[in-house]
């Protein structure tokens, strides 16, 4: 297996679980999101073009997306985990042309509703380590300050509460359609656990494959 897709809603724990796979496994992890936020930090004209669908929680357009994808795996032919793609199913036939479909296995991180809008207004990130965090779930060991690096916590501009349904609504209308898409070659697993659990049974799964 040459790459691993994370598929879920926002807030299943896709970030987290990525880091986390990567380290045991030693593949590299490609985060959309992170190089599209870093890309808007940046002002770069990536960033300029795509910060006010990135900030209002909607899609940024496949072909933007597949470059950045095409680049990454230039220079990454080792093990790659997709943290934030596919998106869509273009996006997803597009991936299977460009290493191959048996070369792909997709874990299915499920979460209801009603858990992915409470993580989400929970959520904390480190802006400069990149780690993940959850008042409710994971929270850091000491209030707002990162384990890692020590550093202040934010809260993503687009896990605002209005920002958050609509991004509900987008990964409904444009990836829940991957499930059925993956139909058959999912790995599904209950997100609704702690980081370690879900952790423990992700890669006892993908050790069976
Ligand atoms: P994430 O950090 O994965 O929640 O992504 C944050 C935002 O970046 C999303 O709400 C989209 O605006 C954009 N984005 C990230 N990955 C993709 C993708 N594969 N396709 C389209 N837009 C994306």
């Amino acid at each position: 297996m040459r790459a691993i897709v994370l598929l879920g809603p926002p807030g299943a724990g896709k970030g987290t679980l990525a880091r986390d796979l990567a380290e045991c496994a030693h593949f590299s992890v490609f985060v959309t999101g992170d190089v599209l936020r870093k890309a808007i930090q940046e002002e770069t004209e990536l960033g300029r073009s795509i910060k006010s669908n990135v900030e209002a929680g909607r899609l940024v357009d496949d072909e933007t997306i597949l470059t950045l994808v095409r680049d990454f795996l230039r220079s990454h032919r080792e093990g790659v985990i997709f943290d934030g793609f596919p998106r869509t199913i273009g996006q997803a036939k597009a991936l299977e042309s460009i290493i191959g479909a048996d070369s792909l296995g997709v874990v299915y991180l499920e979460l209801s509703e009603e858990m992915v809008l409470k993580r989400l207004g929970s959520r904390r990130n480190c802006p400069a380590c990149g780690k993940i965090y959850n008042l409710l779930s994971n929270p850091p060991l000491k209030d707002g300050i990162c384990d890692d690096c020590g550093c202040a916590l934010i809260v993503r501009k687009d896990d605002d509460p209005d920002i958050i349904k609509s991004r509900y609504d987008v990964y409904l209308k444009e990836t829940a359609p991957l499930v059925e898409y993956y139909d058959g070659r999912l790995i599904k697993v209950n997100a609704d656990r702690s980081v370690d659990e879900v952790f423990h049974d992700v890669r006892g799964k993908l050790c069976q494959e």
